[in-house]
């Protein structure tokens, strides 16, 4: 089941921002860093920060504070994301490539340190907000916050299927399932999807909106 969500989410080509950062950062440091600022920051703005970065320098390291500073202003917490990332180009001449050295480092918790793994190709899952949101929805887990989707993920899904699910999942939430708007009348996972199949039998009975979604049989 999980193998065909991530299929067909892959296959569904959408044009997320996930998709191209996954382009861009094509060295461990640009997915280190990437992870690293994405933290309450939308990826169309790492995205261009991650840009401007190694579009004037090949790598951070060497570079001080407050050119690091003014680099990164337009995410969330810059000032506080460029001490640490400053901090790190000092006591580090290497990113680690494990959880637990991950964890000691400035500023990284177990989202950064999970996602930055993942896209080195490790098995693991990084879950933010879209990978815990749509998951619930799917129906894939019931859980009340990311730490609880966090464990279960991690117990359920196959190791070789950890490092694309949360690209496909966020690419999947940046654009059709969104937090305050659900598009599933074009979701390729409509069919199999608990929020929307429920969706479906309550219009059924007149039980929604009058508008209602598109049967998960439909064809596109
Ligand atoms: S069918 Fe709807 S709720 Fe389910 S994953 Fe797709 S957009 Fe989200």
């Amino acid at each position: 089941m999980i193998k065909l969500i991530l299929e067909r989410i892959k296959y569904a080509k959408l044009e997320a921002p996930v998709y191209r950062m996954k382009n861009i950062t094509d060295t461990k440091e640009k997915k280190f860093v990437s992870a690293f600022l994405s933290t309450r920051t939308k990826d169309e703005v790492t995205l261009e920060v991650i840009l401007r970065i190694y579009s004037n320098y090949k790598t951070i390291w060497g570079l001080n504070k407050d050119t690091i500073q003014n680099l990164i202003k337009p995410v969330a917490f810059y000032r506080v994301k460029a001490n640490n990332l400053y901090r790190i180009t000092q006591k580090y001449e290497d990113i680690p490539e494990d959880l637990e050295s991950l964890l000691t480092m400035p500023g990284v918790g177990l989202k950064v340190a999970k996602v930055f793994l993942a896209e080195l190709g490790k098995s693991y899952i990084g879950v933010d907000t879209h990978v815990h949101r749509i998951a619930n929805r799917i129906g894939i887990v019931q859980t009340s916050n990311p730490e609880q989707t966090d464990r279960i993920l991690n117990e359920i899904v196959e190791d070789k299927l950890k490092p694309e699910f949360n690209t496909h999942l966020v690419a999947l939430g940046q654009t059709i399932c969104k937090a305050r708007k659900v598009n599933c009348s074009i979701c390729p996972i409509r069919d199999i999807c608990n929020y929307n199949l429920k969706t479906y039998e309550q219009y059924k009975h007149g039980k929604a909106g009058a508008r209602g979604p598109l049967h998960p049989q439909h064809p596109l």
